[in-house]
């Protein structure tokens, strides 16, 4: 059924036309096939800061192509992340948009994710986001909660103070400003 549409669809393909992608089947190899999902996954954002795709979040751990078959590796924030199930079903949604439908995805619990796998964009957008990034690397210090001293994202200031240890999610902790009186979400280094 997959190759008779395909079928028409070439045929109704008019000179100039351009299908926005390219059909899987259609010949191209291992390591292009490997490149484009990676384009759709790096697209893929994250349930509960949708600001972060994954790829920013440092999740996406591998793309490969095994047995016919596509690949995702990927490793959750934190074990028992209640979003890692919302994020497998984006991932195949996003690949089977793009005709990948022979989609596995693979959980790497080894090494596990810190927060030093947030890129520097990825920081960049979450403070653009009101929320604070990890502060420092996930060193033993890093560990150390509450975290003093952390830059209120609206005012600046440094007047804050942990209100409480766990914010909208597990993995983040709600602070309070003392200047502007704002409540803010830290991203807990992990
Ligand atoms: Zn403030």
């Amino acid at each position: 059924m997959v190759t008779a549409s395909k079928q028409e669809f070439v045929a109704d393909t008019r000179p100039g036309q351009v299908p926005d992608m390219p059909v899987v089947s259609g010949g191209l190899s291992p390591c292009a096939r490997i490149t484009q999902a990676r384009q759709i996954l790096e697209q893929v954002t994250d349930p509960e800061i949708p600001v972060l795709t994954i790829a920013d979040l440092g999740i996406l751990r591998d793309v490969r192509w095994n047995d016919e078959r596509l690949q995702v590796v990927i490793t959750p924030t934190y074990s028992g992340c209640p979003a890692m199930q919302a994020i497998e079903q984006d991932i195949k949604a996003a690949l089977a948009r793009h005709g990948y439908t022979q989609v596995e995805v693979a959980t790497q619990l080894a090494p596990p994710w810190t927060t030093d796998w947030l890129s520097a964009a990825g920081r960049e957008k979450l403070l653009q986001y009101g929320i604070v990034p990890p502060a420092g690397s996930a060193s033993r210090q890093g560990l150390r909660i509450p975290v003093t001293h952390l830059a209120c994202p609206r005012c600046q200031s440094t007047d804050t103070k942990e209100i409480s240890r766990f914010g909208s999610t597990p993995c983040k902790a709600l602070y309070k400003c003392n200047a502007c009186l704002e409540p803010f979400d830290y991203f807990k280094c992990i």
